[in-house]
């Protein structure tokens, strides 16, 4: 099967680093930023526990002590990145916790200051998909038209049982209903999802991704299940209460969805690594380039590309 042209990429998918290039015309980088936001599944709104995956204490940067200002995030940053000769352009990506949990004035002024270095060409806003008003999303679709944005919206699954189990605080119809007040205007809409869920099937997995890509999004972020220490998900994977995904049914699994979505799809991520010091598994997932590796050969094997079953109509190919 021949890869599309205009990928103009290695892969066999729509990778983001190879859609900014065709884009800019040069390397862009994302900058993780902590804003100092906090979360409603863990500040007591809906929970104090949080979802059952996440240990709760934001980056490096925020266990250190008092956050740099965002304009000095970017600052350091950038200098990071262009000490390394690695990247011309830069997205400033608001990613700990919540990043539109804040009154507009408050966020307005935050994404200003990331935009105010030259060479940052664009925003990336990390949220959930119940903490986007109607005023929030105006705001960030006036930067959309002048800049390069992204609104990336945690979902994880789009059944509400699992959503349920994770105690995520949220249903698949509030979700859906962001997407649908986010989409039609110049903002660009990025998905997360978790494969290996506790108590979902392969089949399930699978349909959530069948949703996706009959949704007005242009990109998603595909993640492995971690279990970390301080989580209630870990708690379960040290009492022996917890099967975590082998690699191969990771990769098999990544594979399927791949072929479901859109071929135009922007594919933000694909495994997860990281959390070193509180990790406790599964250990294939600490060896991300080994992951995207057999995920590359996969593909190459099945002779596939991501949109291979995808079906604008909503029915799948076979
Ligand atoms: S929404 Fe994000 S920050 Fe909030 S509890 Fe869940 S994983 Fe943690």
């Amino acid at each position: 099967m021949a890869k599309p042209s205009f990928r103009n990429n290695t892969k066999r998918y729509c990778d983001l680093k190879s859609y900014w290039m065709n884009r800019f015309g040069c390397r862009v980088q994302k900058l993780p930023l902590d804003a100092g936001f906090t979360c409603p599944n863990r500040d007591g709104r809906l929970s104090v526990g949080g979802c059952i995956y996440c240990d709760g204490r934001g980056p490096a940067l925020r266990q250190a002590g008092p956050l740099p200002s965002v304009g000095e995030q970017v600052r350091r940053g950038i200098a990071f990145y262009r000490g390394r000769g690695k990247a011309v352009k830069f997205i400033a990506y608001f990613q700990t916790f919540t990043n539109t949990y804040a009154p507009v004035e408050k966020l307005k002024a935050l994404y200003d200051e990331a935009l105010a270095e030259a060479d940052v060409v664009g925003l990336s806003i990390g949220t959930r998909p119940d903490c986007v008003p109607d005023e929030t999303l105006d705001l960030i679709r006036s930067y959309a038209e002048r800049y390069h944005v992204w609104l990336e919206f945690g979902l994880q699954s789009i059944h509400d049982r699992t959503l349920g189990a994770i105690n995520r605080g949220h249903d698949a119809a509030t979700f859906l209903d962001a997407v649908r007040r986010a989409s039609g205007g110049p903002l660009l809409i990025c998905v997360h999802i978790i494969v290996g869920l506790p108590g979902e099937t392969r089949a399930e997995m699978l349909e959530t991704a069948r949703v996706l890509a009959g949704l007005p999004i242009h990109g998603i972020k595909i993640h492995s299940l971690l279990a970390l220490e301080g989580t209630a998900l870990g708690e379960r994977r040290r009492r022996g209460e917890l099967d975590l995904m082998t690699r191969e049914a990771y990769v098999e699994t990544v594979c399927d969805i791949l072929e479901l979505l859109p071929p135009e799809m922007v594919i933000q991520r694909l495994t997860a690594e990281g959390y070193r010091d509180i990790f406790l598994g599964p250990a294939w997932a600490g060896n991300k380039l080994a992951v995207l590796g057999a995920i590359d050969r996969e593909l190459e094997r099945r002779d596939s590309l991501q949109g291979a079953r995808y079906n604008k109509g909503g029915t799948e190919q076979r």
